[in-house]
């Protein structure tokens, strides 16, 4: 019993520690495929047998390279597994947090795995849904949460509202309007009031349905879009009335290959430069945040635009970049490794908020308690 508790107060303290900073880059490796083996594609990622944050990228002369995230996730970890480690940021956003999470990386590496899943293997998305529904059943006493779900979609700069397509509405253009408070809103955006589980994973599938509409093949146009899930928590204090309204956005971003030059022109040119356009976007906002220059370039792209007031400051910012192991990738790899490593590179926001620090003390108390314990038993 006692260990069992002092492993506990351990694990707390522990993810506190963790949770100090306000960039989080978790790097995930899917399993070589069917055909990759039965192409003869070797595997070029080697993790340490005794570190979690640390792998190497064999080149094709051997030569390794190293690098370091908060942590990794290998093929064979489960979809619980690298929940396990989001959970903590994702539900922040009850306590009043703006929270990002993105996924970058190639077309292929697992992108839309981690965040929807599949039916069997359901990923972030659901997952996270499910806690925040569990725990603000949990603080039913002391606070009343309501929930909201909006889902859109970024093409080519435009945006477009996934869930509203599907209620059969002609397609409206979506703009971006600075709201009096400073913050960034999407007038007319759709968003769904929902109550428990069941309906949010039907929700959660029209959405990503409607994401395909208009495309002839529907995974083409998914890897050449940011799909953007939110999140709104309302929260009422019931003792003293205080009340808090949160975002917490879950993206799948578009596919980060460069497309070879040769094959390109027309439509699939305007398309690619869009993406690489919003990708070095998103990268030049978050390193700009960490280095803490006087500007932070939110308006070069529609993404970053939208995500202002959830980027930066005190909000809470994890990315998963998502890796193939195959030897045919290792250009892509390679340079999804380098732009991640730009982003982790750095640490954003100054101020903690005062709840943050007093958690931290508490749990450093505890700590010291259980130090102190643990001489006294011996
Ligand atoms: P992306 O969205 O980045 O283009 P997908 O999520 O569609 O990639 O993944 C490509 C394929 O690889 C899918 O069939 C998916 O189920 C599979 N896959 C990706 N990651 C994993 C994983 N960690 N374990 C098992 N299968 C995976
Ligand atoms: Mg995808």
């Amino acid at each position: 019993k006692y260990l069992e508790e002092s492993s506990e107060r351990k694990r707390l303290y522990n993810e506190m520690i963790e949770l100090k900073g306000n960039i989080r880059v978790f790097c995930r490796c899917r399993p070589l495929n069917q055909v990759e083996i039965a192409n003869g594609y070797s595997d070029i990622v080697e993790f340490d047998s005794s570190l979690d944050n640390e792998l190497h990228i064999i080149s094709s002369d051997s030569s390794k390279k190293q690098f370091k995230f908060d942590h990794i996730f290998r093929p064979e970890d489960s979809q619980e597994a690298v929940f396990a480690r989001t959970k903590p940021v994702v539900t922040s956003v009850l306590d009043g947090y703006n929270v990002c999470i993105f996924a970058y990386g190639q077309t292929g590496t697992g992108k839309t795995f981690t965040m929807e899943g599949t039916p069997e293997n359901r990923g972030v998305n659901y997952r996270t849904l499910e806690e925040l529904f569990r725990i603000s059943q949990e603080r039913s006493g002391t606070m009343r949460y309501s929930l909201f779900v909006s889902m859109l979609e970024v093409y080519n700069e435009k945006i477009r509202d996934l869930l509203a397509e599907n209620s059969n509405q002609p397609p409206k253009k979506l703009e971006i309007k600075q709201a009096a408070e400073g913050t960034q809103e999407v007038p007319g955006l759709v968003e769904a009031r929902v109550y428990g589980t069941e309906e949010v994973w039907d929700l959660l599938k029209s959405g990503s349905r409607a994401r395909s509409v208009g495309s002839t093949i529907a995974n083409e146009l998914s890897s050449r879009s940011h799909c953007l899930l939110r999140v709104t928590v309302k929260g009422e204090n019931l003792i003293d009335g205080q009340k808090t309204r949160s975002h917490l956005w879950l993206v799948d971003l578009a596919g980060s290959e460069r497309v070879g030059k040769i094959e390109v022109e027309g439509e699939r040119l305007k398309e690619s430069q869009f993406i690489n356009k919003s990708l070095s976007a998103l990268g030049d906002v978050i390193s700009a945040l960490a280095s803490k220059t006087g500007h932070i370039p939110y308006r070069n792209s529609k993404l970053t635009h939208m995500l202002q007031s959830s980027l930066g400051g005190d909000c809470k910012t994890l990315m998963f970049v998502q890796i193939s192991p195959s030897s045919a990738d290792l250009g892509e790899t390679l340079c999804s490794l380098n732009f991640a490593s730009r982003v982790r590179g750095i640490e954003s926001g100054p101020a903690k908020k005062q709840a943050d620090l007093t958690e931290l003390f508490k749990y450093k108390q505890m700590a010291e308690k259980l130090q102190h314990d643990e001489k006294e038993t011996k």
